[in-house]
């Protein structure tokens, strides 16, 4: 259905195909309205416009980043909140300026510098793509999504990112801010899909601006606008620059029609296996598996260094089965690696 309404208090009226599943249709309807459509114009110029006059000064923002320092700011706000990331981030990047200078440590190093970001396979990925980065392209971060999706660890949404904001090219980038807003704004859904589906990435690419620097700014404006308005539990829609054009506004803020899964994590493996990483990152020797489940005292070890945070494991008073699991989670993952009897960081 084609929908259009003037926009109250502004002067141009746009519209746009409204009351898709973006879960189950294939969308081409909303691409084929959204396409070429000149009232699209008014949305791409009201959101960047908005996003104009209250983006955060954020450093991976400033035109003199370096693309090292987006690739890193991308993998790191994937799954943490940007006030979280804003201080590893100087401290990565003061410490490891490029590529060959984190190639050049072990990817230990990275695992410890991941400090609290929580889920730190990221660390890993990280050193894996600076390495490959090194050895493949003279340790210049490439600049087309193509050759940034072949680096280990680099997923579709971060090449795509990497390549729009650090290299200023006109590409697709979803994220779950940007698929809230489009589902919210275009399909009328309070929630997109549990997954990113093909018809969600259609439409994206028919609202997409044709010029590569329009195209970049709405990919931040879009982003911007479901971190600060369009948010996941209470959307400020009375902020919101296309609050009359909304479609899940008019159609009465239908509620989701799932229910998203919640991020627990007290007495989860999860918050086991951080507890651990907490001592591993402070361990200047191998940790004694025997540790993580009892005082050192008892045990005729010495803490060194690690009081706290093994204090702070041995409270969860987690079973031992549990214990084992997160142990040998991170074995698995190369996130820790055995060394003469003990638990430490991979060399
Ligand atoms: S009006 Fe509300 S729900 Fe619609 S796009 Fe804006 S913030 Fe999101």
């Amino acid at each position: 259905m084609l929908w259009s309404h003037p926009v109250c208090g502004a002067a141009e009226p746009f519209h746009y195909s409204v009351g898709i599943d973006t879960q189950t249709s294939p969308s081409t309807a909303a691409a084929d309205a959204a396409t070429g459509h000149a009232d699209l114009q008014v949305l791409h110029r009201r959101v960047t416009s908005w996003f104009d006059g209250i983006a955060r000064d954020l450093p991976w923002r400033e035109p003199d980043c370096s693309p090292w320092g987006v690739l890193v700011s991308e993998i790191m706000l994937q799954q943490t909140p940007v006030v979280r990331v804003l201080p590893v981030w100087h401290q990565w990047l003061e410490r490891w300026p490029t590529p060959s200078a984190l190639a050049g440590e072990p990817a230990g190093e990275a695992v410890r510098s991941w400090g609290r970001l929580g889920y730190p396979r990221r660390a890993l990925r990280l050193h894996a793509a600076a390495t490959a980065i090194v050895q493949d392209h003279g340790g210049k971060v490439p600049d087309t999504y193509t050759e940034l999706l072949a680096l280990p660890g680099v997923g579709s949404y971060t090449a795509a990112a990497v390549a729009a904001f650090a290299y200023g090219r006109r590409e697709t980038v979803v994220d779950t801010n940007i698929r809230r807003v489009h589902a919210r704004l275009v399909s009328g859904a309070a929630l997109p899909a549990p997954a990113l589906t093909a018809a969600e990435m259609r439409l994206a690419a028919a609202l997409l601006p044709d010029d590569d620097e329009t195209s970049v700014r709405w990919n931040a404006a879009v982003m911007e606008l479901g971190a600060l308005l369009c948010t996941a539990r209470a959307p400020k829609c009375a902020a919101c620059p296309v609050k009359d054009s909304c479609a899940w506004l008019a159609a009465g803020e239908p509620p989701p029609s799932y229910v998203p899964k919640g991020q627990s994590w007290h007495g989860t493996d999860r918050q086991v296996r951080g507890a651990v990483m907490a001592v591993l990152r402070l361990a200047e020797a191998p940790v004694h598996p025997d540790m993580f489940q009892r005082e050192p005292a008892d045990l005729g070890h010495a803490a060194e260094g690690i009081g706290v945070p093994l204090a702070a494991l041995h409270r969860l008073n987690s079973a031992p089965e549990q214990l084992e699991r997160a142990l040998a989670g991170l074995l698995a993952d190369g996130l820790a690696e055995m060394h003469d009897g003990g638990f430490r960081l991979p060399a």
